[in-house]
């Protein structure tokens, strides 16, 4: 296919939901200004949210949301086999995602307090990395249209896939937010990878990390700055916890 005079093969793509609020495929249909150029960039496969079409012989599968009941494990599984390659699309898929919460509860409690009246077949929370190897992950929750369109991009053009290295503070500051610290406010920005162009802060909420950590964080800086300034440990550890995202880094010394 030609595309302003630039020779490239459409990515045969499908995407997939899983437990999962779906907010992470709607992204797709977003951004209404490049949507034509973007889907000129894909053959969509199987995409139940724009398309009642099913083919199964797709190369890239995305897949949204955790897994939480043993028909999905099967399902992903096969999916696997199928998919060259297998993209964690979205916190949930990621990290769990704010479905983990779940995991802080006795099952059958938290699924009664929610359902009362129904009996339904669940189990604990499963980032998808723990079912299948994952060849991608694009974090966020929802993930961001614009940095999905530079990856499709790369993809198509067999280019290098990144995500920014570095945390959330550097993009909030390019915007000249006032740091929500100074206002008595525990934000994740300095340990969460941006990417998101800090779009929470600006909107005067606090990070609540999202995307997951930044690489070489900082961790002891991040707690000093926290504990200087006299805010909860216990609101720092709820926050870290929120989607799951901070596994392994949420023992630390206070
Ligand atoms: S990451 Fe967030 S927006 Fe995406 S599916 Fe999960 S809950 Fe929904
Ligand atoms: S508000 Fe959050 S993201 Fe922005 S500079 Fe302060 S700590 Fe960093
Ligand atoms: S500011 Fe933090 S919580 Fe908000 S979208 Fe970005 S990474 Fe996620």
């Amino acid at each position: 296919m030609k595309y302003q005079g630039f020779s490239f093969n459409k990515l045969k793509i499908a995407s997939f939901d899983f437990t999962c609020c779906e907010g992470c495929q709607l992204q797709l249909a977003n951004r209404e200004s490049s949507l034509t150029d973007f889907f000129e960039l894909l053959d969509i496969r199987n995409f139940r949210e724009i398309s009642s079409e099913q083919h199964n012989d797709y190369d890239i599968a995305l897949i949204e949301g955790s897994v939480s009941r043993q028909d999905e494990v099967e399902r992903l599984e096969a999916i696997r086999r199928q998919a060259t390659t297998l993209v964690a699309f979205g916190t949930c898929a990621c990290f769990g995602g704010v479905n983990s919460l779940k995991n802080k509860f006795p099952l059958k409690e938290s699924v009664t307090e929610v359902y009362p009246c129904m009996l339904i077949e669940t189990s604990p929370i499963r980032k998808i990395s723990e079912i299948v190897k994952v060849d991608l992950f694009i974090p966020g929750c929802p993930v961001n249209k614009e940095e999905v369109e530079r990856i499709v991009v790369s993809l198509v053009t067999g280019s290098l896939v990144f995500l920014p290295k570095y945390p959330v503070c550097v993009e909030c500051k390019a915007q000249i937010n006032t740091c929500l610290f100074e206002l008595g406010e525990i934000c994740l920005g300095p340990i969460t990878r941006a990417g998101c162009n800090s779009v929470c802060t600006t909107g005067k909420t606090p990070c609540l990390g999202c995307r997951g950590p930044a690489e070489e964080i900082n961790m002891a800086a991040f707690l000093a700055l926290v504990t200087e300034r006299g805010l909860s440990q216990d609101d720092l550890r709820e926050k870290m916890a929120f989607y799951n995202a901070f596994e392994g880094f949420t023992n630390y010394e206070a």
